[in-house]
């Protein structure tokens, strides 16, 4: 990072991310809170006063990727560095990761968002880092002035005001006394101190109503802009932390999220992606709009090019939604509908909620739909008891559908979860066999799928520039990557029309036409 003086009093911090999508953007939204509590983001451990890690805890090898930083970083403590775990590890471990990694003070799982800026207070009040008379709105100020903009990945970045307002002052302040303690005479919060090291938590917010809604967000990607509509998750699938992690379902008005989808368009964001453990499950707290209503008005929000959703639950996947893509046809020709298992035995055991047929009764749908939709999914293997006769079912499911894409995970065994309690585990050799077989058979489909657009023409969002190839990156509507050559050079963010003239496994190759 760079443009700000050395003499900047401001407080830095570091913030590094894993995991999925949701997480990405619950960081972007957590450095928009940050960066409006008048610190500032830098790129390297070395340069930050605050390093904070924001974690997954999906499978087990997500989640000892954080312990492993935590202890690369530890010896930084001895600078007076401060250290943040955020996100699914922090609410799974709570306290315990104090025992662990004892240089951490903050500890926030993502339900307990809302209340980053009485935490960092908190944090301030103990390093003293911030003069105590600048007031948060002049903090705020100093935020927004261009040498304290974060430097995004994709170079041309920016940070645009959310129409919601983060509740702060008296209701988070309530909150936050009850978590904490009460406020000292300068209105901070009494830090619970162990000796030198500070202990912040925030963990007991899962049963909240509340989203995480800022007033900034500090988005990295600058045409591709990434709204959540819900969050948390009510299904309890029985290998799954997600649902202990980031607590109850929970959705924003539709008014909310247009407004948001207007004023990334306005900000120049053609690509609008509606993100949620279970987008499928969104009820509009104002009783307004279904899932398939507010992504039909999503996409017809002026500017908008493209729309897409994730994640989608088969049991709550309707007919409306592929309605909606018939009509609109800024929604994109691509749903991702996760299916873990072909066998229905081994779906109830999953606790998916639906059976094989009733998942080929949403493909039929996709399959009849007006446009060709491409279709990707996830599956587990080696769930407990799967056998070989249902490993086969999901081979087998793999053909009748076709899919453009599926990820692949050999299924972990995760703290509070019922699979735990399963027997017949499978043992790991086999675990990795069965992923092996599964990804050789979906390659041969993919090669198949993927031959057949050469020779069409498709439109691209423009995403990059491979300079060692001399190819740029585009994006299909059906979120394929095609790379093309071009006599004249495209616009990052614009979009082209590419003739396809040859595929591989995982992208298309084309060349641009004028
Ligand atoms: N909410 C989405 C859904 O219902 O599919 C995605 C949740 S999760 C972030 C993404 C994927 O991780 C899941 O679809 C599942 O395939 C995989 N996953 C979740 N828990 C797992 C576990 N314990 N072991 C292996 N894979 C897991
Ligand atoms: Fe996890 Fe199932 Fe919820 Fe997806 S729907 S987040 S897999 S519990």
């Amino acid at each position: 990072m760079s443009g700000v003086p050395q003499s900047n009093p401001q407080k830095t911090f570091y913030l590094e991310t894993f995991g999925c999508q949701m997480n990405v953007h619950d960081s972007e939204k957590v450095v928009g809170t940050l960066i409006q509590e008048g610190y500032r983001q830098v790129e390297a451990v070395e340069q930050a006063d605050l390093i904070l890690y924001n974690t997954c805890s999906i499978r087990d090898k997500a989640e000892q990727k954080v312990f492993h930083r935590l202890a690369d970083y530890k010896k930084l403590q001895a600078q007076g560095k401060k250290f943040g775990v955020l996100g699914c590890v922090a609410q799974q471990e709570g306290e315990k990761i104090f025992e662990r990694a004892p240089h951490v003070s903050l500890v926030c799982g993502s339900a307990s968002y809302n209340k980053l800026p009485d935490m960092l207070v908190k944090l301030e009040g103990v390093s003293g880092a911030l003069p105590p008379e600048t007031p948060r709105a002049a903090r705020k100020d100093a935020a927004l002035r261009d040498d304290a903009f974060i430097e995004p990945e994709t170079g041309v970045g920016s940070i645009d005001a959310h129409p919601a307002k983060t509740a702060q002052g008296g209701a988070a302040s309530a909150l936050a006394d009850r978590a904490f303690g009460p406020m000292d005479s300068r209105g901070r919060l009494s830090p619970h101190q162990t000796g030198n090291l500070v202990r912040i938590t925030g963990l007991d917010d899962r049963q909240t109503d509340k989203c995480f809604e800022t007033e900034f967000t500090a988005r990295t990607n600058p045409h591709r802009g990434y709204i959540t509509i819900i969050e948390g998750c009510d299904k309890f699938c029985a290998y799954c932390v997600v649902p202990f992690t980031r607590g109850k379902e929970r959705s924003r008005t539709s008014e909310s999220v247009l407004a948001e989808a207007r004023q990334i368009a306005d900000l120049g964001y053609s690509e609008i992606q509606l993100l949620g453990q279970n987008v499928n499950s969104y009820k509009d707290p104002a009783g307004k709009q279904s899932f398939a209503e507010l992504l039909a008005a999503v996409g017809e929000v002026p500017g908008i090019k493209r729309v897409r959703f994730t994640t989608s639950h088969p049991r709550d996947f309707g007919r409306d939604i592929i309605e909606a893509i018939d009509a609109v046809p800024t929604l994109c020709d691509h749903v991702h509908l996760p299916v873990q298992s072909g066998s229905t035995r081994v779906l109830d055991a999953m606790q998916r909620l639906y059976s094989r047929e009733q998942y080929m009764e949403r493909i039929a749908w996709m399959k009849s739909a007006k446009r060709e939709i491409s279709i990707t999914t996830d599956v587990i293997v080696g769930f407990p008891g799967e056998t070989e006769a249902d490993f086969a079912e999901t081979l087998g499911l793999l053909d009748e559908v076709g899919y453009d894409g599926v990820f692949t995970f050999k299924y972990s065994p995760r703290p509070n979860t019922p699979a735990l309690g399963l027997e017949d585990a499978i043992p790991e050799e086999e675990k990795s066999r069965r992923l092996e077989v599964l990804m050789a058979r979906q390659r041969e489909i993919q090669i198949a799928r993927y031959r057949k657009y050469i020779g069409t023409r498709c439109e691209v969002m423009v995403e990059g520039h491979n300079e060692a190839r001399g190819q740029w990156i585009g994006r299909t509507s059906h979120n394929k990557t095609l790379n093309f050559t071009a006599d004249q050079a495209p616009k990052i963010g614009t979009y082209a029309q590419v003739q396809v003239t040859g595929s591989f496994p995982n992208s298309l190759l084309g060349e641009m036409v004028v």
